[in-house]
């Protein structure tokens, strides 16, 4: 993959509209997680530290396409005015305000701001006269949402179409995604380890066949564990199970066998006769499950399994809770592998989502090596699927 640098061009008083994910999550107005804002900061300290005339845009939530004051950009924008001690000017109808005119004008310590590109339907629909609406007195276009590079809209696919190849840039934080991911499709140092959790096989069996092909272990938690133990003919109780997606399971031990990879299984499990926070946790120190009982987290001896594994391991990739995570009581098998991964000297990686936030409940995601800001971005990236994103950025 080739890109533009945007270190090779001069920015001076030029007009750079930026593509960022802000898609923090809030409540009441008030930010809960500014890590995605963290993040976008290197390209934009680089921006006004080049003297640029910057232009900001980013979706957050799902408003429908309509205009919602409840996912507003406004509290991003006042975060950001006081993390870059500048002043942001919200363009609020982009349609109908000249946001060029307010672009051209602004001053030295001045950033512009669009309102929540989802307020209108024309940014999912990918739609190019939005586009050109968007791109309106623009001299450079930045994209640095990696978060948002799995999805066709018009910000992120046609927007780029409408300025000069040589004018268009990934972000500092889409180069630093691009670069971590492709080194575990690539390069992956041996042994490599993939730690796979979290709800469902079925969201997870691409990413699942694509690694099979390069890591030599593939350990299993969350509720995904209970239908392959399922499929191995061990009684899983009353814990989620997928009964239809045997033939995916069935394809994950195909592929693995021929490959040589070892998948791992929990060994033992905590357990709850009730799907509730408050449900008290039972250790079972077998791989069976009573039939009164459901697993919501993996157990003491997996852990130290699954430890000694990541332990031993050159490069670790981690996506998915182990159990239950957000109920205290069936968090210790995340914590415990969190940690682990987080003392690996290996190349470690966290792959978005809910992962994320448990390394950085665990108190750990400074010591991962990535942290990746995207969930289902890159998780198709490792699946091999080409993003229209980065392909809209790509040069040959
Ligand atoms: P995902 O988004 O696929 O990574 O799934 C994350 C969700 O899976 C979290 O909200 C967890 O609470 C849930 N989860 C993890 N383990 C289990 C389990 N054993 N039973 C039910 N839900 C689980």
């Amino acid at each position: 993959m080739k890109f533009n640098r945007l270190e090779d061009v001069n920015l001076d008083g030029k007009a750079v509209l930026v593509r960022l994910d802000l898609n923090v999550p809030l409540s009441d107005g008030k930010i809960l997680d500014d890590t995605r804002i963290q993040a976008s900061l290197p390209t934009l300290k680089y921006l006004q530290s080049k003297n640029a005339k910057i232009a900001i845009m980013s979706h957050l939530g799902r408003p429908k396409g309509k205009a919602n004051p409840k996912y507003s950009l406004a509290p991003v924008g006042e975060r950001l005015a006081e993390i870059l001690n500048c002043e942001v000017i919200m363009v609020n109808d982009y349609h109908k305000e000249p946001a060029d005119q307010v672009l051209k004008q602004l001053g030295k310590n001045q950033i512009m701001m669009l309102e929540n590109l989802r307020f209108h339907a024309a940014e999912t629909a990918n739609d190019s006269e939005f586009a050109q609406v968007l791109i309106k007195g623009v001299d450079f276009y930045v994209n640095d949402a990696f978060g948002a590079a799995h999805r066709a809209h018009a910000s992120v696919v046609a927007a780029p179409n409408y300025v000069p190849k040589d004018h268009c840039f990934p972000g500092f934080l889409m180069t630093k995604e691009i670069d971590a991911l492709d080194k575990l499709k690539n390069s992956p140092k041996v042994p490599f380890t993939v730690v796979i959790g979290g709800a469902k096989v079925s969201d997870k069996i691409g990413v699942i066949l694509s690694l099979l092909e390069k890591c030599n272990h593939l350990l299993i938690g969350g509720a995904m564990a209970y239908t392959l133990l399922k499929f191995k003919g061990f009684r899983v109780g009353a814990s989620k199970v997928e009964e239809d997606k045997m033939d995916l399971v069935e394809a994950i031990f195909r592929n693995a066998e021929s490959r040589k990879v070892s998948i791992e299984l929990p060994v033992d499990h905590v357990c709850a006769e009730a799907f509730d926070a408050n449900a008290s946790a039972t250790v079972v120190d077998d791989i069976n499950i009573p039939d009164n009982m459901m697993g919501l987290d993996i157990g003491p001896k997996t852990i130290a399994k699954y430890q000694e594994i990541i332990k031993a391991s050159s490069t670790v990739l981690w996506n998915g809770p182990m159990g239950v995570f957000e109920w205290s009581a069936f968090a210790k098998g995340t914590t415990a592998v969190a940690e682990e991964i987080s003392r690996c000297p290996g190349y470690t990686v966290v792959g978005g989502g809910e992962s994320v936030a448990a390394a950085q409940k665990a108190g750990v995601a400074s010591k991962i090596k990535h942290v990746s800001t995207g969930g289902g971005a890159s998780l198709e990236f490792l699946e091999g699927t080409q993003l229209p994103g980065i392909k809209a950025l790509e040069i040959v």
